[in-house]
């Protein structure tokens, strides 16, 4: 996502003129090269969103592009983890020698290592679990040109040294990140320290960019394929389909279905699998003064709570509607954690508004369209018992934007997960949801007169 520079010091080197071009590119090199890796975009679904990103490129004006030959990015094959815990080593080889910069994050405890964009060719299931002071990790693209490995800590670290071993003959090229156990005063004191000198070396994100201006009197609709990259959502019972993959490709379904109609402007949050942090979203479609506001996701229910089934429609409000809603919230919002958001580059513009801020005819109007859509999605697809909910996420809270959360159904359900494998299904839930929209907006974009559609 241009604009999404939240990599800096040591990663000024990094391409950030990336274009639409070079994004596509890597995306299908992304996809391609993760079929089969047990973390990331696995089997068919890996297909379907290539072929999706195929189709939808010509309407968009845009030649598909070829597939980037796998020797453009260096290639992580292996990452081992020794150690006790005092002192744990990570070694990750790598095909050619990269830049890179760590840094430690708090509650949870974490350490995040950037490195340029890397393809990640590692056995399935690598970084489920860890050994000394390493519990797990994740990685994945955080942005077009940048990578990220997210290691999950068992307690306070110091990142004792953190360098690239040279290639000689027979041995790749080594990451090398040493980590040692500290207290959490001491951690608490690096962080401070790491993070002030983080901010003063990185020029400001570009936080209060004017709304993209335009001429075209269509409603713009935003629609955000929950998590990407080293956040992979939920998961199915095998571990096999993830809930990034499933949203993306349901989300970029939905976006060609409301394109066609010719009514409105769609943008999507993201079109790969980047991660996006939750405020990035909420600014994303503020800077755009979009009129409605779709965050796509897919739930999960640990076993020992039962079965749930169906698809629930989501608003923001400051106490749950339900303790599972509330469970679900907590879970979402923890996205940013399981992605490594850096915190000190965290703007303060979204983060520090109140529930209470929000406008009320914002809300109205989420509810709105809330209800509408559970009235047309019934129709079709099976819902949630008590499909109309709400609880406190992160990504709901723009004050003038009209947000909903859709949970499309539970992966950990067996009949849930078929349908969301299924394109008939697919197909079927996003045509209640351009008709949902097209209600929503009946009123406005017919009525008035004045080509301004605003709700
Ligand atoms: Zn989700």
């Amino acid at each position: 996502m241009p604009g999404l520079v939240f990599l800096g010091g040591a990663n000024s080197s990094l391409p950030h003129a990336t274009t639409l071009r070079a994004q596509r590119t890597a995306n299908h090199q992304f996809l391609r090269e993760h079929s089969g890796a047990g973390r990331s975009v696995t089997g068919r679904f890996g297909h379907v969103a290539i072929i999706a990103f195929a189709l939808a490129a010509p309407a968009a004006g845009i030649a598909p592009v070829r597939a980037a030959p796998p020797e453009a990015f260096p290639v992580a094959t292996e990452i081992r983890v020794g150690g006790d815990d005092n002192q744990t080593r990570l070694v990750v080889d790598l095909t050619r020698k990269v830049e890179l910069r760590a840094f430690t994050l708090a509650d949870p405890y974490r350490v995040v290592i950037d490195l340029p964009q890397v393809t990640f060719a590692l056995p399935a299931k690598s970084g489920d679990s860890g050994r000394g002071l390493v519990k797990a990790y994740r990685y994945g693209l955080v942005m077009a040109g940048g990578s990220r490995i997210v290691i999950d800590v068992t307690k306070p670290v110091r990142v004792d040294k953190v360098t690239m071993l040279d290639a000689a003959p027979g041995v790749p090229a080594r990451l090398v990140l040493d980590l040692a156990a500290v207290d959490r005063a001491t951690f608490m004191r690096t962080l401070a320290i790491d993070s002030k000198a983080r901010t003063d070396a990185i020029k400001p994100a570009p936080r209060d960019v004017a709304p993209v201006a335009s001429t075209d009197p269509r409603p713009v609709i935003v629609i955000d394929p929950g998590h990407g990259g080293p956040d992979t959502g939920a998961k199915a019972p095998g571990g096999e389909h993830e809930e990034k993959a499933i949203v993306l490709e349901f989300a970029t379904l939905l976006r060609d279905r409301l394109e066609k109609s010719g009514k409105y402007r769609i943008v999507m949050t993201r079109t790969d699998d980047t991660f996006i942090p939750l405020d990035e979203r909420v600014r994303f479609a503020r800077q755009r003064a979009a009129q409605l506001f779709i965050s796509v996701h897919a739930d999960w229910l640990p076993r020992a709570e039962g079965d749930a089934q169906g698809a629930s429609i989501y608003t923001l409000s400051e106490t749950a509607s339900d303790p599972n809603a509330a469970r679900l919230a907590e879970a979402e919002n923890r996205a940013d954690a399981v992605g490594g958001v850096d915190l000190s580059r965290e703007p303060s513009d979204v983060a520090d508004i109140l529930f209470d801020l929000a406008q009320r005819e914002t809300r109205t109007y989420s509810h709105q369209f809330a209800k509408t859509l559970v009235g047309e999605m019934k129709s079709a697809v099976r819902l949630h018992q008590h499909p109309l909910r709400s609880a406190g996420f992160k990504v709901l809270r723009s004050p003038d934007v009209p947000s909903v959360l859709v949970e499309l159904g539970y992966v950990s359900n067996k009949e849930d997960l078929k349908a969301l494998l299924s394109a008939e299904w697919r197909n079927k839930a996003a045509g209640t949801i351009v008709k949902a929209v097209d209600v929503f907006f009946a009123p406005r974009v017919a009525g008035n007169g004045e080509g301004k559609a605003r709700p």
